[in-house]
């Protein structure tokens, strides 16, 4: 069933500028440019006002894995409305939904992960993880151990705390951000911070840079490290192979808990239920949400250890939301993993459309302004530059060239976001070989496009080293 859209698209470009705030948004360069309206979608396609159809390689904000349409889940949905669609979990009760989604995931995740902690999101649920890894080593006797590491260029949401763990500079920039006791180290990004540096060298000398805030800051302060075990919002960055080991050898050593946040990775992106499983680390807790809905209802959570589990609950934790294991959401996110789990979708990332998506998206390095593409699973990533040879950066300022291109994408009807001068996807996991071919068709004409403009303006220009 499609809902109409019967305004016209200027009216309600108008009516959305007059009282509505969008997120990471200039709004005045927005109100006069007029918002993209989107109407509806089905399977890996948008509608805009202007019936345009869309490749949504972004999967919404990389939530979408199930793809658009799905019928079970808006069903599920108005079952648990009826039966129940509110109650809380703070006061000795629970409820069916929570019961059921908090087993499954336990289930699903690797290792002993199995206890829950909900929140409406993945901003709040890394505000959940700072609070148990302070109080988990606080009942341990250890309140000192409070410094949390992160990494620069990092995406851990935008709350408080998950901007604070975040490394990301224009977030930092704006409202006193971040909270004491966060510490950001180097990211692993090869091709923009190298040097002369091989990925494998560089990848270890990033991961030893852990160590060295370990010592630094004292094993004595540092409770916890975390990560995305490929970074998102940051552009996609894929870390040389060297360097997951060595972060989990240098946790192991100092007992530092290791959260990697799963936000994106997790529920069969990166071509295994969990980015952790695809990186072969181990870690304490894994922040969900996004996928673990498909973005079809605002959830997400903390799953930790048993251990972790076992000492939070010596003693009542002073923390939840009104919305933790929230009924509706909770019935809509089983839907989700058992279309994901009966469907074998995990499987035909991992065996079928991630192996073909890579083997078309390596092609793109071969267009003159990619010097690097990158992919894994269902997360990829092109850098661009006007000298491939030496990993050149434009000089023109950040973005300026990945806006040119992404504009170039939108007007291809292909949805693609830059991130600085990267491009980067991440389609709904049941993009098919056919829409793969379209995307990837769609991207280099965009690429060319875009590389036209950028010399038109005069942009083909490299930074100084
Ligand atoms: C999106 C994201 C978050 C924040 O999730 P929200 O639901 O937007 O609060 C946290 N971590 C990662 C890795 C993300 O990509």
């Amino acid at each position: 069933m499609n809902i109409r859209n019967h305004f016209p698209t200027e009216e309600l470009q108008k009516r959305d500028a007059a009282h509505h705030l969008h997120p990471f948004t200039a709004q005045h360069d927005l109100a006069n440019k007029g918002s993209k309206i989107i109407t509806s979608a089905q399977g890996v396609y948008v509608y805009d006002s202007n019936g345009e159809q869309l490749l949504d390689a972004m999967a919404g904000l990389w939530c979408v894995n199930i793809g658009y349409g799905r019928e079970e889940l808006a069903q599920a949905a108005e079952r648990q409305m009826r039966e129940l669609p509110y109650y809380n979990t703070f006061f000795q009760t629970t409820h069916i939904p929570a019961i059921d989604l908090s087993e499954k995931l336990a289930k699903l995740a690797p290792r002993d992960l199995n206890h829950v902690f909900y929140a409406g999101s993945g901003s709040e649920a890394n505000d959940t993880n700072i609070r148990i890894v302070r109080q988990y080593w606080a009942l341990l006797g250890h309140a000192e151990k409070n410094i949390i590491i992160s990494r620069k260029n990092a995406y851990h949401g935008s709350t408080l705390g998950g901007a604070s763990l975040g490394g990301m500079n224009a977030m930092h920039q704006q409202g006193g951000l971040p909270i004491p006791n966060v510490q950001h180290i180097n990211q692993p990004d090869w091709w923009a911070e190298g040097g002369e540096l091989s990925p494998e060298e560089f990848g270890l000398a990033r991961a030893r840079e852990l160590e060295e805030a370990i010592v630094e800051f004292g094993e004595k302060r540092v409770a916890a490290f975390i990560a995305e075990p490929v970074q998102g919002a940051g552009g996609v960055i894929v870390a040389p192979d060297t360097y997951w080991p060595e972060i989990q050898r240098i946790c192991d050593k100092y007992e530092i808990i290791l959260i990697a946040d799963e936000v994106i990775c997790g529920f069969g992106r990166t071509g295994n239920w969990f980015g952790s499983q695809t990186m072969k680390i181990r870690p304490d807790i894994m922040t969900i949400a996004k996928g673990l809905s498909s973005g079809y209802q605002p959830i997400g959570g903390s799953i930790v250890s048993r251990k972790i589990a076992e000492v939070i609950g010596k003693d009542e934790f002073n923390h939840g939301y009104t919305y933790s294991s929230h009924p509706v959401a909770a019935a809509v996110a089983l839907a989700n993993l058992n279309i994901i789990e009966s469907e074998g979708i995990v499987e035909r990332v991992r065996n079928e459309t991630g192996p073909y998506l890579a083997k078309k998206w390596a092609r793109l390095n071969d267009h003159p302004m990619v010097g690097e593409a990158k992919i894994v699973g269902m997360m990829g990533s092109l850098a661009l530059t006007p000298d491939k040879a030496n990993r050149s950066k434009f000089l023109s300022p950040s973005g300026t060239v990945g806006y040119i291109c992404r504009e170039c994408c939108f007007a291809n009807n292909l949805i693609m976001r830059h991130v600085g001068d990267r491009m980067i996807i991440s389609p709904p996991l049941i993009i098919d070989k056919e829409q793969i071919d379209i995307l990837i068709e769609r991207a280099w004409k965009s690429l060319d496009e875009g590389m036209s403009k950028v010399k038109e303006k005069g942009l083909w220009e490299s930074a100084p080293i």
